[in-house]
Formats: structure tokens, C-alpha cells, sequence
């Protein structure tokens, strides 16, 4: 095997939720959030809170019936404003998207923690002339994400970053994979892929011919035959592929 790159799925896989807020508090922090915004923007709105919930709510819908279906991104804008008016406020496809972006609590704040071994997994196959990359699936991308992978020590210099709701496509759409193949300009067979999902990580990896790596968890799918499966993201580097970067 002929590796020169790792992509990370970045949910469960570099990251996960420590200690997220309570159910409750996440609705209050929402709630204040929207208020503001609409304040802000001078758009009266009667309940914010259920103007939250319910933008969020569709958003949520309208990415779970994309994942089982095309694969193809939802315009979230287009969603949150349609719920939004479902509330009884009118808001531009603009305003939708900010409105979203203010109540969506991330990173830190909203409980993430990265790995212990993330960032020294990181780093060391940087040190062994690996390049890396994330593949990931998210609604909400941009500068914000980049500053929450900064503030869980995750800015290692990332080579390639192919967030869904920027490219378009969702794991295991083959074109979110070939985003990063194209910002590494490397073959599959040059790139080893690691997530924790059998669905959207290996499958969708293995499809175009890269290798994956599976970070053992509650399996989603069967019949799916990773190429290493690991505990700890460390693990990774005990893997004879990984030893050093092929030139
Ligand atoms: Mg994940």
C-alpha cells in the first residue's frame, strides 16, 4: 500500500461530545440566541424559542432525509426560512442562514472535546511525511468550523478540507471523497480514509478505492470489511502502512 495521505471523519472520530449541555440548556442558549438575532435585524418574533426549535428541527429533517436518499445537500437557508415562516416570521434566505449560524451552538461551548490522542496522532503523521486531510459531514462549515478545530488543538495544517455543506454532497457521495483526492492531487490507492461510520467512512472510502481505516463503534451497517480496525486513534500508528509517507 502506497499511502501518502489520512483523511479524518471529524464527529467521533477527532472529536466527540464530552460533556454537552443539557437538552434544556441548549433550547435556553437557542432561544436567547434567536431573540438577539431578530432583535437585532428588527423582525418581531412572538415565541423565539419555538422559532429555534423548529429551525433546527427541519434542518435536522431535511439532513437525515438527505443522507438516505441522494446525498445531495439541502439548501439549509431555503429550509430554516421555511420554517420560519411556518412560525409567522419572514425572514430572506440571508437572514435564515444567519439565524442559524447564531443559535448553533458549537465547538467548546457546545461540550466538544477532541480525543487525548488526536492532536499527537496528528502531528506525528505529519512528522512521518503523511499529508491530511478531513472528510466530513456538516451543515455548518466556513470560518466558524475551522475556529472550533482550532480551539480543540486541532489546527495541525490541514492539506485538504472537504466539509459537505461546501462541496455539496454528503458521505458516502463519491464527490466529497474526490473533493480532497483533487485538493492532495492523489489516486485512491494514495489516501487512507478514517472514520467511525461503516456507511458514510469505510463504504464510501473503499467504493472509490481508497483504504479505510475504522475507529471500532456501534457498527451502522453489515458486511462491510474495513482494512484496519482500531481502538484509539494512536493505534494508527502502529499500522506497518503508516510507518512513512511513500514518495
Ligand atoms: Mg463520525
Amino acid at each position: 500500500m502506497q499511502l501518502r495521505a489520512v483523511l479524518f471523519d471529524v464527529g467521533d472520530t477527532l472529536w466527540h461530545a464530552a460533556q454537552p449541555p443539557p437538552p434544556a440548556e441548549f433550547r435556553r442558549m437557542g432561544a436567547e440566541r434567536a431573540e438577539a438575532f431578530l432583535r437585532h435585524i428588527g423582525v418581531p418574533c412572538r415565541n423565539p424559542e419555538q422559532l429555534a426549535r423548529a429551525a433546527w428541527a427541519s434542518m435536522e429533517s431535511a439532513m437525515r432525509a438527505a443522507r438516505s436518499s441522494d446525498r445531495v445537500e439541502p439548501d439549509y437557508a431555503a429550509v430554516a426560512r421555511s420554517a420560519a415562516a411556518s412560525e409567522g416570521v419572514f425572514l430572506t434566505n440571508e437572514q435564515a442562514a444567519a439565524l442559524m449560524e447564531a443559535i448553533y451552538i458549537s465547538g467548546a461551548e457546545g461540550g466538544k472535546r477532541a480525543y487525548p490522542d488526536a492532536r499527537g496522532t496528528l502531528v506525528e503523521l505529519r512528522n512521518r511525511g503523511f499529508r491530511l486531510g478531513i472528510v466530513t459531514n456538516r451543515a455548518f462549515g466556513g470560518e466558524r468550523f475551522r475556529a472550533d478545530l482550532r480551539e480543540l488543538g486541532l489546527d495541525v495544517g490541514w492539506d485538504a478540507v472537504s466539509v459537505s455543506v461546501e462541496v455539496g454532497f454528503l458521505k458516502p457521495h463519491p464527490a466529497l471523497f474526490e473533493h480532497a483526492l483533487t485538493a492532495l492531487d492523489l489516486e485512491p490507492r494514495q489516501a487512507l480514509m478514517v472514520g467511525n461510520s461503516l456507511v458514510e467512512d469505510v463504504s464510501g472510502a473503499q467504493a472509490l478505492g481508497i483504504a479505510a481505516a475504522w475507529k471500532r463503534s456501534q457498527p451502522d451497517a453489515e458486511g462491510v470489511t474495513p482494512d484496519l480496525t482500531f481502538g484509539e486513534l494512536s493505534e494508527l500508528l502502529l499500522w506497518p502502512p503508516l510507518k512513512e509517507a511513500a514518495h
